[in-house]
């Protein structure tokens, strides 16, 4: 990605200090959503490396990786699939605790969302310890999906997240990366 795109990108995020407690940075996205050019422009990035290549789903993590996780799905002609907080979903679950940067949570999918070995792509908007998106993988592999990538718009890499997807043999993209929490 060209170096003017990822400063352009990183513009739009706004970062609010000691949200939601003291010590955290919060990196709000809403700002990105609603400016149209980089909004367009974080899809369009995201979905670069799979335009070619079969995907079946997108699974998206509540909530902000429905918003990102919808436009990535049409875009990529997909399935959408949203993993949501526990008691959320109608129908028969699977479900997995996970600590968060900031708290501990558990989140749920259909059993019957995907097929076996579809292939699958995660999306959220942020990747931090990795608690969450992992707690993901694992949601997804146990019904039987291949979950080939995972895709995020920003990226702490001091917390380590996404080298832990790495380590789960899960191909990550991220956009834009910030230093620290
Ligand atoms: P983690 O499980 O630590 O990788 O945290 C990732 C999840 O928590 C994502 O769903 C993010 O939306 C949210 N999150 C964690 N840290 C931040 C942060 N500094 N700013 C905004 N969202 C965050």
């Amino acid at each position: 990605m060209d170096q003017r795109l990822m400063t352009d990108l990183k513009a739009a995020i706004r970062s609010i200090p000691d949200y939601p407690k003291p010590g955290i940075i919060f990196r709000d996205i809403t700002t990105l959503l609603g400016d149209a050019r980089a909004f367009r422009r974080a899809v369009d990035e995201l979905v670069h490396p799979y335009a070619g290549g079969k995907v079946d789903k997108v699974a998206g993590i509540e909530a902000r990786g429905f918003i990102l996780g919808g436009a990535v799905a049409h875009q990529l002609s997909a399935g959408f699939v949203p993993i949501r907080k526990k008691g959320k979903l109608p129908h028969q679950t699977v479900r997995i605790a996970y600590s968060l940067e900031y708290g501990v949570d558990e989140m749920e999918i259909h059993t019957d969302a995907i097929g076996q070995e579809e292939r699958v792509i995660l999306v959220d908007d942020l990747i931090a310890t990795g608690g969450t998106a992992v707690a993901a993988v694992n949601l997804l592999r146990q019904i039987g999906a291949n979950v080939v990538a995972a895709c995020f718009v920003i990226d702490l890499p001091d917390l380590g997240g996404a080298q832990k997807l790495r380590e789960l043999g899960v191909s990550v993209r991220t956009l834009v990366s910030f230093e620290g929490h």
